[in-house]
């Protein structure tokens, strides 16, 4: 007994001097925090991020943070079709990290969400089996780690347009902004938000807030957060993220004519060649009606380093005649007119940071198409020379994703030099990563409430 008296003794003694220490040191006591993780299966390599909040302010906008990010070691899981096994031992190194990352005794209760995108989707229309596999391969993966597992799904297109969007306005905090009680009447008109621009390897998506009312159900994302309405307009163009887009584009200007497989290609820079395979090219469903009778199994691409004709070229992917809304982007795909301003993340955000074309406030459309003229006619080994430590795939096919840019925001979107700077480049916002993954784990948590904080009313006047 007397033991347990003096321990007490001791303990509540310890307490003290912590609190006091804290008091004097005028340092807050340290607040518990939460943490999730959500993976981004991506078509061409796969991201792990780690968030984390306080736990008593859990609803409060703003107050997730990304607390740290893992890039798995080699390509997206879709790519582990032939070894379905090898998908789930890929993303390893990375949970690993988690769990050192994330105090042991939060492990329990840390979900984990995986979402796979374009990537998946096209593997699934290719082969329903195998992508089942390998979704099975990475959840066992998840399931082996002390986290709580949250389910490994193939996203859709539109899911990744709207978590985009949250993620973003609530990074930017224009959801809570004017949302508290003014008075008897709660202004319930959406706040001002940031449309979404997000380019994939395989799918793209446009997301916004739009003047008018959206013509199609399909389109449309109904929200009501903290205490206000929103009507979304979005779209997900599978077959139309940038490595997608290069073989589609690749495949439509085949010369089938040619006498023999050598060919020219303005979107690759003078010295620049590249042998690609047939079956390679048409083996994904964005390509495989494209398919030409060609007595050839390869053909070289030989640059000739031309942006205004590669656009020409890149504009060939996109139908314009057929459109039966009021309005339409591209193939038939109904879109209201641009409105507002917009955060292009993601492949946008590395093509454009590269080409350093980020800075809209000088870069007017025309400009940035004359720099584009100026890159992709410099010659190959010039390029190579200036930038020897950028990996060669991406360094030869910035002049194509640049070109592409400028076509899907210019002809697609209809994005004109009057608005152009309503565009802005974005990789983070604060420490934040741009993507749909944040808005995802708030939605699957519950963190985004459809009411505001029934914070006391703020005085009048
Ligand atoms: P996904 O894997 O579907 O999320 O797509 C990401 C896209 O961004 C792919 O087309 C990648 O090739 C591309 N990408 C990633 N990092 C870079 C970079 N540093 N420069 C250019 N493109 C990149």
């Amino acid at each position: 007994r007397k033991l347990i008296v003096i321990l007490t003794i001791l303990f509540i003694v310890g307490i003290i001097v912590i609190v006091s220490t804290a008091i004097i040191q005028n340092k807050p006591l340290p607040q518990k925090m939460k943490y999730g993780i959500v993976l981004d299966a991506g078509s061409s390599h796969t991201s792990l991020y780690i968030y984390k909040w306080p736990a008593e302010k859990e609803n409060d906008t703003g107050v997730v943070q990304q607390h740290h990010a893992c890039n798995v070691k080699g390509p997206g899981i879709s790519s582990y079709s032939a070894k379905t096994d090898n998908a789930g031992k890929s993303l390893s190194e990375c949970m690993d990290l988690a769990k050192t990352s994330i105090p042991d005794v939060r492990h329990s209760e840390t979900p984990v969400y995986l979402g796979a995108t374009a990537g998946m989707r096209l593997l699934r229309e290719q082969d329903d089996m195998a992508s089942e596999n390998v979704l099975t391969s990475v959840a066992n993966t998840l399931r082996s780690y002390p986290f709580k597992y949250e389910g490994a799904r193939i996203i859709t297109g539109q899911e990744e347009g709207a978590y985009g969007w949250i993620t973003v306005n609530y990074l930017q905090g224009n959801f809570q902004k004017n949302s508290r009680f003014f008075g008897p009447f709660q202004d319930t008109q959406a706040s001002v938000t940031l449309g979404a621009l997000d380019l994939g390897g395989a799918s793209t998506q446009i997301t916004f807030v739009p003047q008018e009312e959206i013509e199609s159900e399909e389109n449309s994302l109904h929200f009501r957060l903290y205490g206000k309405d929103y009507n979304v307009y979005t779209h997900s163009f599978l077959c139309y993220g940038k490595d997608q887009a290069l073989n589609l584009t690749v495949a439509i200007n085949l010369k089938i004519d040619e006498p023999d497989n050598v060919q020219e290609n303005p979107c690759f820079h003078v010295g620049y060649s590249k042998t690609i395979s047939l079956k390679n090219l048409y083996k994904s469903p964005c390509t495989a009606k494209q398919k030409k009778n060609l007595r050839m199994d390869s053909v070289v691409l030989n640059g000739t380093g031309n942006a205004s004709k590669c656009r020409e070229n890149v504009l060939k992917i996109f139908n314009f005649s057929d459109c039966t809304s009021s309005s339409c982007s591209f193939n038939g795909i109904y879109q209201p007119h641009i409105y507002g301003s917009f955060g292009a993340f993601s492949a946008y955000y590395f093509v454009m940071q590269f080409l350093n074309l980020t800075t809209h406030h000088e870069t007017s459309l025309a400009k940035v198409k004359e720099k584009m003229e100026y890159f992709c006619s410099t010659p190959w080994a010039s390029v190579k020379q200036r930038f020897p430590t950028v990996k060669e795939k991406y360094l030869s096919e910035y002049c194509f994703s640049g070109n592409y840019i400028i076509t899907l925001l210019e002809n697609g979107y209809s994005f004109t030099e009057d608005n152009w700077n309503t565009i802005t480049f974005i990789k983070k916002i604060g420490n934040s990563d741009a993507g749909w993954t944040l808005g995802y784990m708030l939605n699957l948590t519950n963190m985004i409430p459809a009411e505001a904080p029934s914070s006391p009313p703020l005085p009048y006047g």
